[in-house]
């Protein structure tokens, strides 16, 4: 199947992306690397009449350091976050969580900010995000630029708190102290497939970041684990406390119980193994 027909709009800068957004309302959607909406398009699952490409955009691509925080513009390809070793440095989660994302051929194409607006609740960036504590900066058409916490960001499967005429222009990831470790596990049923069940852990003295996805509607940021492994209580602990009020979605792949087993092992695991890369660190 082919897509409906729709305007294609080549913008090169944020202001005349966010000035078509504004323009066309409902009416227009944001392309990035097209590795989720092109699909939807295709089956015709959505359509929209203008489609704003945003690969143009010089402004929207690279990384950088700023105090403390790794500054990832928006249609920064996923390889990069695979690939370049000051990205691994700065923020080691983002470099392990990369090559679960579906096939390399669609981390040459899909970005960063577009995994991040698309909110698939089974999708690796997101629940990284929420782990460190990131922020997404969301410009508008009027030129203000707000942050929100990737907490308050992602309030639905799919849906994130950006309004529509919104475009997210950069992730901001804390660099976390060197003394911290790392980890993200996941079940998929086949490799390059979305995970059944996952969850991104970050330790370090004094603070701790758990979030799971593939559980939830949203990224589900395991708070009473990060507590009770701030209490000293040991993984296995850790990962009860992880699951305990969890309500997972059932599916064709699996019951609401299997997910909630599995991602209690998966919380286990990345614990321990965070724990391992903490003591290595330091
Ligand atoms: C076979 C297959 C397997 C996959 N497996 C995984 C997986 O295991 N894990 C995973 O996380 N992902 C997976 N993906 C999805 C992939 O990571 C996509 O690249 C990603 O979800 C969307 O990024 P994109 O740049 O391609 O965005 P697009 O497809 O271009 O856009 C996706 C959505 O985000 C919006 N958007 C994009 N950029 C912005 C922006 N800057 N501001 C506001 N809105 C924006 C678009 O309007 C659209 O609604 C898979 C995809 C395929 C086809």
């Amino acid at each position: 199947m082919k897509p409906a027909p729709f305007e294609y709009h080549a913008p090169e800068t944020i202001h005349e992306v966010c000035g078509l957004l504004a323009e066309h309302g409902d009416e227009a959607k944001v392309l990035a690397g097209g590795q989720s909406l092109v699909p939807m398009l295709a089956l015709r699952l959505t359509r929209f009449e203008h489609l704003v490409d945003v690969n143009r955009v010089a402004a929207l691509s690279g990384f950088g350091r700023e105090n403390g925080t790794l500054v990832v513009r928006a249609c920064t390809r996923q390889r990069v976050m695979e690939r370049d070793a000051a990205i691994a440095a700065a923020v080691p989660l983002l470099a392990q969580a990369t090559p679960l994302i579906g096939h390399f051929q669609i981390r040459n194409r899909g970005t960063v900010g577009g995994s991040l607006a698309h909110a698939d609740p089974a999708s690796e960036y997101p629940a990284v995000a929420v782990a460190l504590g990131a922020e997404l900066e969301l410009a508008s058409p009027g030129g203000a630029v707000r942050r929100l916490t990737a907490d308050d960001f992602f309030v639905g499967t799919w849906t994130t708190a950006a309004e529509p005429d919104e475009l997210l222009v950069a992730a901001r990831f804390p660099v976390w102290p060197a003394r911290s470790g790392f980890a993200i596990e996941e079940v998929a049923r086949r490799h390059g497939d979305f995970a059944l069940a996952g969850v991104a852990c970050a330790i370090t003295d004094g603070r701790a970041g758990i979030a799971l996805f593939g559980v939830g509607s949203t990224p589900v940021r395991a708070r009473d684990a990060e507590e009770a492994w701030l209490a000293g209580a040991g993984a296995a602990e850790v990962a009860e406390s992880a699951v305990r009020d969890l309500d997972p979605p059932a599916d064709v792949h699996a019951t609401a119980s299997t997910r909630t087993r599995i991602a209690r092992h998966l919380v286990e695991r990345a614990v321990t193994r965070a724990q391992e890369g903490q003591r290595v660190a330091g």
